[in-house]
């Protein structure tokens, strides 16, 4: 059976407690192995890991120094690609297929395109007249902010991770990484990684366990780590903006969305069609940035739903080695708990069930699974509770709509403000209501087309802050300003 133990100091450790939970496949809820809770002792072990190698030989590599063993990561997570894609399937269920070119790719690409961008970005300096005559130059100096909290969630587990902890480490920074509770695999592997490349002992530590109580809030709560990047739900996002409160530590918050599409009635309907599939039902509709509302320009609306509901019957589930399938579990049972209450509540608001509401049946073999099927609703009122708050699974409302002024003002009605796609092949019109729209990404024609060079983050209930390119630098680094005077 396997065990996922923390990784401190460059060694794996249990807890001493002794305490363990286990880690089940939402494919069919068979015993994956069983992870080792942390408690204030291995969180204090990890934290002062972390802080002794700022001090200690991470402090004093070069950044060029600090950056080749960054790419010697990278290049390794290449190297155990089969490794890591095995672990993140084994623990989300999620098809190979999708994680072969999404998950793991990225999460290696995560440690190479920060250095680069990082380490090329100038910092300011301006001259400064003195009434001597003589003047003073001001030059702008980044240093580490010191240990960051990194806390994950389930869904995209090495790629969301390593999207925090290369640019903390591209900057000089060390780590405590606590993953979620649900998915521990591939960020202990991430350990393993990081000693075969020579990584100093200290600089990535993980911590396994859960949020309040556990290792999540001893972490947030450590008066030894200097900031905390999150990404989770918004309600998680605020526990965690109190625990930083004291010692004013600094904050990075990417939380969730409730992210529209706008489909307008002069858009490729083919593309629309099959990038309004994606966002809505890609990793089983577990994506921060994906659509839960779509709405149509009227003449198009019908054809639209019949189009997405034939799209979605195609939809087939399977394992993640299925080669033929492209549908995922959910993550848990609890979770899709979560989601069959909405379900429920989506018929007793008055919705029509366009396709799905249930549970698929997948035989003997997988029944026990997390499974769940794609769900697709008209007809419901604009304030109905499945139009306005985030479900976080397979499932979309459609709403038709008459004008533009009418659907920038249905789409901005939410409290969130993560992500937004635009179908349309008018291009003034794009532009005119993407600059409308409140939120942190606007796609035109496109949904998760990503450049890890530009800013991500969330307006509204979806978050504070940008990472991403050179806009990670605010977060990750203190901006010292040096004066001298001449
Ligand atoms: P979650 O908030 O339940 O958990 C995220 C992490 O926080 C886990 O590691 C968990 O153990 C930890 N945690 C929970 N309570 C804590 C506490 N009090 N103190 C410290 N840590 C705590 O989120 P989830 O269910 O894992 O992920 C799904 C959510 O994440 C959705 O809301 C989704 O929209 C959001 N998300 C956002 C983005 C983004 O970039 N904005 C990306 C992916 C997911």
């Amino acid at each position: 059976m396997q065990e996922f133990k923390h990784f401190i100091n460059g060694q794996y450790v249990a807890s001493a407690s002794g305490k363990t939970f286990a880690n089940r496949s939402p494919v069919d809820n068979s015993l994956i192995g069983m992870v080792h809770e942390a408690g204030r002792e291995e969180v204090d072990a990890a934290v002062a890991a972390a802080r002794a190698a700022l001090a200690g030989p991470w402090g004093q590599l070069t950044q060029a120094q600090r950056i080749q063993l960054l790419n010697k990561v990278a290049e390794r997570i290449n190297e155990r690609f089969d490794d890591f894609l095995e672990a993140e399937c084994r623990d989300t269920g999620k098809p190979k297929s999708m994680a072969s070119h999404i998950d793991i790719p990225r999460g290696a690409a995560n440690f190479k395109a920060f250095s680069e961008t990082l380490a090329n970005h100038p910092t300011e300096a301006f001259r400064l007249d003195t009434p001597d005559g003589l003047g003073a130059v001001n030059i702008g100096h980044r240093t580490p902010k010191g240990v960051i909290a990194v806390i994950a969630p389930w869904n995209l587990p090495l790629l969301l991770m390593t999207w925090k902890v290369g640019p903390a480490l591209a900057c000089g920074n060390t780590v405590v990484v606590k993953p979620s509770e649900e998915t521990p695999a591939t960020t202990t592997l991430l350990g393993e990684v990081m000693n075969e490349c020579g990584v100093p002992p200290g600089v990535f530590n993980v911590v396994h366990g859960f949020g309040p109580n556990s290792a999540g809030a001893f972490l947030t709560e450590h008066n030894g780590v200097n900031a905390i990047t999150f990404t989770g739900e918004t309600r998680t996002g605020e526990a965690i903006m109190k625990a930083a409160a004291v010692g004013l530590r600094n904050i990075s918050l990417e939380c969730g969305g409730k992210n529209p599409a706008i489909v307008f009635a002069d858009c490729d309907l083919e593309k629309a069609v099959e990038g309004t599939m994606r966002s809505a039902f890609v990793n089983c509709g577990q994506v921060c940035l994906g659509t839960e509302r779509v709405y149509v320009e009227r003449p198009l609306f019908a054809d639209f739903v019949r189009r997405m509901k034939e799209a979605a019957a195609k939809l087939k589930p399977g394992r993640p080695a299925d080669a033929a399938a492209n549908f995922g579990p959910l993550i848990s049972h609890e979770h899709r708990d979560k989601v069959l209450s909405y379900y429920q509540l989506a018929v007793a608001e008055g919705a029509t069930v366009e396709i799905g509401g249930g549970v698929p049946d997948m035989g003997a073999a997988l029944n026990a699974g997390a499974w769940i099927e794609p769900t697709i609703w008209t007809g419901l009122a604009d304030d109905a509770r499945v139009v306005r708050e985030e479900i976080f699974g397979p499932c979309c409302h459609i709403r038709p709509f008459d004008s533009e002024e009418e659907v920038i003002a249905l789409a901005n009605n939410t409290d969130y403000g993560l992500a937004a796609a635009i179908w349309t092949e008018n291009s003034s019109r794009a532009m005119r209501v993407a600059e409308q729209m409140e939120a942190g990404i606007v796609w035109v024609n496109s949904w998760f087309l990503r450049d890890l060079r530009t800013a991500f983050g969330g307006a509204k209930q979806s978050g504070i802050g940008r990472e991403g390119g050179v806009h990670g630098l605010e977060f990750y680094t203190e901006l010292k300003n040096i004066c001298i005077k001449m």
